[in-house]
């Protein structure tokens, strides 16, 4: 990163890129979380009970720790909470805040845990069966229009793991998304499917959906074919042109996994050719766990590492350039990731 990138980079941005990095946060027994733990059976958090908390006008998701030597710990502060690191408070305000359904502000639902693709970074195939949830669809409309009673929502999204098949992971999708709107009405729907002709993209569409993201995981083939054995990159990426066709410039999106070897002119590359086609990526820093380590590396053939802090950011401030370039932003985004961005490094909102 140049001199005057970092000088650029707001102290917040790399308090929320460092916490990120790490991960977790140990809450000592004397503190009462104001929320439930959301354990998330899908996205970065799988299988971990984490929680949401704000400062400085960011926010982002950090797992639940009871390890006593973490780096970071929560300290009480009136009506407020502190971020230790080292003994020394490193934020001085922050405030728990709620998810509504796995996300703050969005009800956001994985329809099916499981998955019958077996990528080798996602723990949703594999989760223990005490972590995996069965819920009917039924359910997950139920659970989104109770959501939809509270102050704080703004709007829907759906994931599913593939069960069965895709096609009737499909159907399952589109009738959430017609229920929610036939309930609902006016509302924004992001939905984050596996399709399989673009058909399902104009069915999802016409249904209601607003937003779509149709991941590409990663934009190196040969990384691709490793992590995703099942899965067929070309397809993937004529959904994402036919998608952004359907749906419209700043209103699809597709992941981008970071720290599986590939080389920041991959990532920055993939990022432009979605650019072009009016597809805002959101770039994904890899999080190794004990779902997906080991799967990682025998599809890989080689170890991986946590992707340096430097990269996070780096990457960030230069997926932001390529964005201005093209006229989009992350910030036309009203449902899934760059909505929420808890996760990421998120161009336009942190950076
Ligand atoms: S950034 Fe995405 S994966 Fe992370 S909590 Fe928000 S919605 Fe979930």
């Amino acid at each position: 990163m140049k001199d005057e990138d970092s000088a650029h980079i707001s102290e917040v941005a790399k308090k929320k890129a460092e916490l990120i990095h790490y991960g977790k946060i140990y809450v000592p027994d004397s503190i009462k979380l104001p929320y439930p733990l959301s354990s998330s059976t899908a996205g970065p958090g799988a299988g971990k009970k984490a929680f949401a908390l704000s400062f400085g006008g960011t926010r982002l998701k950090l797992g639940f720790s009871k390890d006593k030597d973490s780096k970071f710990s929560l300290k009480k502060n009136g009506d407020g909470f502190q971020i230790i690191k080292d003994k020394e408070v490193y934020v001085h305000d922050v405030e728990i805040i709620p998810t509504l359904l796995h996300a703050p502000n969005q009800a956001f639902v994985n329809l099916r845990d499981g998955c019958i693709y077996s990528c080798s970074f996602c723990a949703t195939p594999i989760l223990d069966e005490a972590k995996k949830k069965t819920v009917s669809p039924e359910q997950i409309v139920n659970m989104i229009l109770k959501a939809s009673n509270q102050e704080d929502f703004q709007s829907v999204a759906i994931t599913s793991g593939i069960v069965g098949s895709p096609a009737k992971t499909l159907d399952e999708i589109l009738w959430v998304v017609k229920k929610v709107k036939e309930n609902l009405g006016e509302v924004e729907i992001g939905v984050e499917p596996y399709v399989s002709e673009a058909k399902d993209i104009q069915r999802l569409h016409d249904a209601g959906a607003t937003e779509i993201k149709i991941n590409i995981e990663s934009y190196d083939r040969d990384i691709f074919n490793r992590i995703c054995p099942e899965l067929d990159y070309d397809h993937i990426l004529k959904m994402l042109k036919e998608a952004a066709m359907l749906f419209g410039r700043g209103k699809v999106t597709t992941n981008i996994l970071v720290g599986l070897g590939e080389s920041d002119n991959n990532v920055l590359d993939g990022v432009e050719y979605f650019a072009k086609r009016g597809v805002v990526a959101v770039i994904r820093i890899l999080r190794l766990n004990d779902y997906n380590h080991r799967r990682i590396v025998d599809a890989l053939g080689h170890d991986v590492e946590k992707v340096p802090l430097e990269r996070m950011m780096d990457l960030a401030i230069k997926q932001k350039g390529i964005l201005e370039r093209y006229g989009l932003s992350t910030m036309s985004f009203k449902t899934m990731c760059h909505k929420c961005g808890c996760c990421d490094i998120v161009p336009f909102k942190d950076v």
